[in-house]
């Protein structure tokens, strides 16, 4: 049993429940989360390790001592992020406990939002990127619920048609940013805008012929997928692969990365062909063009679907009409990332461990490693008495 809806819930949890079912290692809260914390700090190393070398390693051109240096206290900030969210989390949980009973199945939203505070530990640019990630996986939460709740069968077709309205959607927006303010966001192939470029004139403005222009761009776009894709595969796998050189060969030799490669390299060939044909046809490039582009350089998600992308296409839609926003009205100056960072870690926690259905993979597999599975055992715990039934857990770090 994954979902435990608001009655199941209220019809096994009474305001006798101990907050100790959750730290079913001690009885007492303060040795509850101090076993977490040192399960979590033990996971955030083996978590964020694999990602700071991969980091030093694609910026090999800059090692020096000093950055030597600046890129260990960056790996141990990171960490301190990880071990401060658990002990708010979990600390959040038990004083929620003592103070409104183990009955309330709002808990995890609140302590979860609470946690959220631990990303100011982090770099300015850090805590953008973590706020990115947590509102698309809390978007992705959503989708799952919308679409698996409904008995909806997942539609390569259906879904291939939606990534084309929102490539789009999203070009267009690209192409008539007003202001030229550089932001953070996911989306892999960005344009620049027209308000930045020369008058528009009906030869096109690449050195290379538009033949070359094209290929070039999907082998370099070819080679981003691939090697994304092997990095997300790789990621929840680091301690195996490198135990075990045969998985490594297969998963560098994944049809799963090559179908990834060619979904990122056939969007951008499509794309710059079609752009550089509209210009020659219009005698200039128009919005319209990123629109038509678009549209049908989206019909290449057919070749590897992935929600993910249509998500982070949507995501960078709303972060492009926020930057309008900002551009044109003299908004409050509060730190806009902080919150969407803790309202949607609130949703994630709520995700996770009342209707873990549909927690996207990427959640499920970072808060099992970053904290050596205790969330995995919390979980079961917590399915244990949905059903009345007992277990014994024997943890180990
Ligand atoms: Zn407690
Ligand atoms: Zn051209």
């Amino acid at each position: 049993m994954a979902v435990v809806s608001k009655e199941l819930f209220y019809e096994h949890i009474t305001s006798e429940t101990p907050c100790s079912v959750l730290h079913l290692w001690s009885s007492s809260c303060m040795d509850g989360i101090s076993f977490v914390a040192v399960n979590v700090l033990v996971g955030a190393i083996k978590f964020f390790g694999p990602i700071y070398v991969l980091r030093l390693l694609l910026s090999w051109k800059k090692i020096s001592p000093k950055y030597l240096l600046t890129h260990a206290l960056a790996y141990a900030r990171a960490v301190t992020y990880g071990l401060t969210f658990s002990i708010l989390f979990f600390g959040g949980l038990c004083v929620l406990c003592n103070i409104n009973g183990f009955k309330y199945y709002n808990n995890p939203k609140i302590a979860g939002a609470v946690s959220g505070l631990s990303v100011l530990v982090e770099s300015q640019d850090n805590k953008t990127f973590n706020s990115l990630i947590f509102f698309n996986q809390t978007v992705e939460s959503f989708v799952n619920f919308l679409t698996y709740s409904t008995d909806k069968k997942r539609s390569p077709i259906g879904e291939t048609l939606v990534f084309m309205l929102i490539s789009s959607t999203l070009m267009y927006l690209f192409k008539t940013q007003p202001n030229s303010i550089p932001f953070l966001h996911l989306w892999f192939y960005p344009t620049g805008s027209l308000s930045e470029q020369e008058p528009s004139q009906a030869n096109c403005t690449h050195k290379k012929s538009c033949f070359e222009y094209g290929y070039k761009g999907a082998f370099k776009f070819f080679c981003v997928g691939y090697v994304l894709e092997l990095i997300k595969n790789m990621l929840p796998r680091t301690g195996r692969v490198f135990s075990q050189p045969k998985m490594l060969s297969q998963m560098l030799l994944s049809r799963k990365n090559v179908l990834f490669g060619l979904f990122f390299g056939s969007y951008v060939l499509l794309y710059r062909h079609i752009g550089c044909y509209l210009r020659k046809k219009d005698g200039g490039e128009f919005p319209i063009h990123s629109v038509v582009a678009g549209l049908l350089a989206g019909s290449t998600y057919y070749l590897k679907p992935n929600r993910q992308i249509p998500i982070i296409g949507f995501t960078t839609i709303l972060q492009l009409l926020w930057q309008r926003i900002l551009f044109k009205y003299n908004l409050p100056k509060i730190p806009y990332d902080l919150l969407v960072f803790m309202i949607s870690n609130g949703i994630l926690m709520h995700f996770r461990f009342l209707l873990d259905d549909y927690c996207p993979k990427y959640t499920l597999n970072m808060l099992n490693i970053t904290t050596s599975n205790l969330a995995q055992h919390i979980h079961d715990r917590m399915s244990c008495l949905m059903n009345h039934t007992e277990k014994e857990y024997n943890i180990v770090v």
